[in-house]
């Protein structure tokens, strides 16, 4: 079986800094993959390249078969690859819902595409509380919320997480981690880059750890979040 992502030794460089210096991983349909690593290990690097937003150096990146290398970002979506970036980057000043219809902004099925905002509800109550409200009103982890249902909009086939986790409450990221697994249960598949070790590598089937532009070590999750060393460097574990 073919994978639905195959990434074969794919190089990176921001000028003459390689950030990715030819990792490979794949990603099969219906698994959750994370990537986890410190701060400038090279994993947004690696998603924003996968997303076209970033022309590689080198290196194949097949999705569904076809060689994304030449596909603009406008299109790589259209193809089924939708990216919730880090930082969120939602339209604060447009309402909730409108956030999320932008997310459906290739489609046309207009039954569907309620269907969609409803189950983005479904996943997450308060977005629906507050569907007419602006989206800048909501929190840092509503926020994440939101940047999720609408990358789910485009019915992706390979939902990337870009440290969903990243500045929220325990309780929040608790809250962000348990609709990623509700996701993963439901069949979709997710390439997931999280600082926090121990919530990816605890719901991930496969797992790779990044360090300055290379993969270190790879496994299932649960290998990994039982191996000395990644214990010792992401669990903080003596
Ligand atoms: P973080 O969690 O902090 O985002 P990361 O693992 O995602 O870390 P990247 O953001 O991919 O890492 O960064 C990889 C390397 O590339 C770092 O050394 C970073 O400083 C560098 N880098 C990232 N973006 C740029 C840029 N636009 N121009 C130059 N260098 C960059």
């Amino acid at each position: 079986m073919t994978a639905l992502l195959e990434v074969e030794d794919l190089r990176v460089a921001y000028g003459k800094i390689e950030a990715v210096k030819g990792i490979s991983f794949k990603v099969e349909e219906g698994e959750v993959v994370t990537l986890i690593g410190t701060n400038g290990a090279g994993k947004t690097t690696t998603l924003r390249t996968l997303s076209g937003l970033i022309k590689p150096l080198a290196g194949q990146i097949k999705f569904n078969g076809k060689s994304l290398r030449k596909i603009p970002a406008h299109q790589v979506v259209s193809l089924g690859l939708a990216h919730s970036p880090e930082g969120r980057h939602i339209f604060p000043r447009m309402s909730i819902e409108d956030n999320l219809r932008l997310g459906a902004f290739l489609r046309k099925d207009s039954d569907g595409i309620a269907k969609d905002i409803q189950r983005a509800y479904d996943l997450f109550p308060i977005l629906g509380e507050r569907r007419k409200q602006a989206a800048g009103t909501l929190s840092g982890g509503e926020q994440q919320m939101l940047a999720m249902g609408r990358a789910l909009m485009s019915q992706p086939k390979l939902l990337m997480l870009d440290e969903p986790s990243m500045g929220l409450s325990p309780i929040m990221m608790q809250k962000i981690m348990a609709t990623i697994t509700e996701l993963r249960d439901q069949g979709t598949t997710i390439l997931l880059v999280e600082q926090n070790a121990q919530a990816a590598l605890s719901l991930a089937n496969h797992a790779h750890v990044m360090e300055v532009g290379s993969i270190v070590l790879s496994g299932t999750g649960q290998d990994l979040l039982h191996d000395d060393s990644v214990r010792k460097a992401y669990l903080g574990e003596d």
